[in-house]
Parts: structure tokens; C-alpha cells; sequence
């Protein structure tokens, strides 16, 4: 299965041009079995969202999955639920999880209110699985890697030089899981990286098993 784990859509992501029905079309049709939507979950997103009427961000930011995970089983693209997470501690880097369920993060507040170090606990405790996204970028810095699952290493977003070379050799040196995505935003940015797997995804949970052993190589 080829699958993208890391794009857009601008129901949610403030900075997405793509709308869910756009991004599941594009994306049938460069050939993909899955994306997983990773909508910018932090308290500036909420915000924006608020300032266009939409108080409550927990449900806007899942009733956004289930609606693309709806019109992908139409269109056959399977759509799988992840967030990009951001602490109001760190308000510059940005985290890729994966397994997050609505009932972890309803009071989404309190997520974005965890140091880095905590919400690590709290993930490795739920079997979470918490990367860094794009460490390398101008204005990022990276964590201990003690408190992370992983990072990624290859991000091909075309308007940030992510310094992918340098990711690949932290994850390298640290041992870390190593993860792949488009970091979807536009149409340029459609379908330039995947991982593959032999595997079923079929679930959240599948996909959770196959990052967590490593059952997949990036595109
Ligand atoms: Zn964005
Ligand atoms: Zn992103």
C-alpha cells in the first residue's frame, strides 16, 4: 500500500488550499491507497477557527476526518486520522501523531498546554505514537530524542528547505523511527512522498502497527 502520512486540508489547516473532496480526488488519482489527514491541531488553529464561528475545535477538527474518511470510502482512498500537534510552550515546532482518538484529546487544551516531555509520557502510556515533524526546518528545535517515537526525515513540503539530509542523520544517530510525508498544504505538493507497505492498513490501529515495527520503507 502506498500511503501519505502527513497532509492538509483547509476545512482545518488555516494554511491548507485544499478542500477534502480536492485532496481525496488528487490523491485517487496519483495512484494512493491512503492518506492520513494531519490538520494542524494547536490553540492559534482554534483560534483562527473561533474568529469564523466555529467555537468548538474538538468537534470541527473530527467531524473534518469523518467526513473525508466518508467521501474516501466512495471514492476508494482510504482516509485515516492523525494530527499535527503543536504546545503553546514550543509555539515553532511542530509534532505528527498518530493514534490520538477523540476521547485522548477532547480536552484539547490541556494537550496543548503539555510540555513535550509530558505529553511523551502521556503517548508512550496510550500507545500514541508522537514524531517530530520537520526538525530541521529555520526556526525549529529539536527535542531531546529521548522524548520522542520518531521524526521525519523526509518532508517534501517545496516552500521549506526541511534539511532532510541532516534529519535522516539524527534519526540515524539517536535510533529514532524514521517517517515520510508530503506535508500536503497545495496542489504542487500532492503525492511527492509515501511510504509503502506489504501490509493491510486498514485502521488507525493497522497503521499504528506498522509504524511502530517499522513494516514499511519510504518512497
Ligand atoms: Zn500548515
Ligand atoms: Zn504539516
Amino acid at each position: 500500500m502506498k500511503i501519505d502520512l502527513h497532509v492538509h486540508s483547509k476545512e482545518i489547516s488555516n494554511c491548507g488550499r485544499l478542500s477534502i473532496e480536492e485532496i481525496i480526488d488528487l490523491y485517487t488519482k496519483a495512484e494512493y491507497d491512503a492518506i492520513v489527514l494531519t490538520n494542524h491541531f494547536n490553540s492559534e488553529t482554534a483560534a483562527i477557527l473561533r474568529e469564523r464561528g466555529i467555537n468548538d475545535f474538538h468537534k470541527a477538527f473530527f467531524d473534518c476526518l469523518d467526513q473525508a474518511a466518508a467521501i474516501g470510502k466512495e471514492k476508494g482512498l482510504l482516509i485515516l486520522p492523525g494530527h499535527e500537534l503543536r504546545f503553546d510552550c514550543h509555539p515553532k515546532n511542530d509534532y505528527l501523531v498518530f493514534g490520538m482518538t477523540p476521547g485522548h484529546c477532547r480536552d484539547w487544551q490541556k494537550i496543548c498546554a503539555m510540555t513535550e516531555k509530558e505529553f511523551s509520557e502521556f503517548a508512550a502510556a496510550e500507545g500514541i505514537l508522537f514524531y517530530q515533524a520537520h526538525p530541521f526546518r529555520n526556526g525549529m528545535k529539536i527535542v531531546p530524542p529521548e522524548y520522542l517515537f520518531g521524526i521525519e526525515i523526509k518532508n517534501t513540503h517545496p516552500r521549506h528547505d526541511s534539511r532532510n539530509e541532516i534529519a535522516a542523520a539524527w534519526a540515524e544517530k539517536y535510533q529514532l523511527h524514521k517517517i515520510a510525508g508530503s506535508d500536503c498544504h497545495q496542489t504542487q505538493d500532492v503525492a511527492t512522498s509515501a511510504i509503502l507497505t506489504d501490509h493491510t492498513v486498514a485502521t488507525i490501529q493497522d497503521l499504528v502497527h506498522i509504524l511502530k515495527n517499522d513494516l514499511y520503507t519510504i518512497l
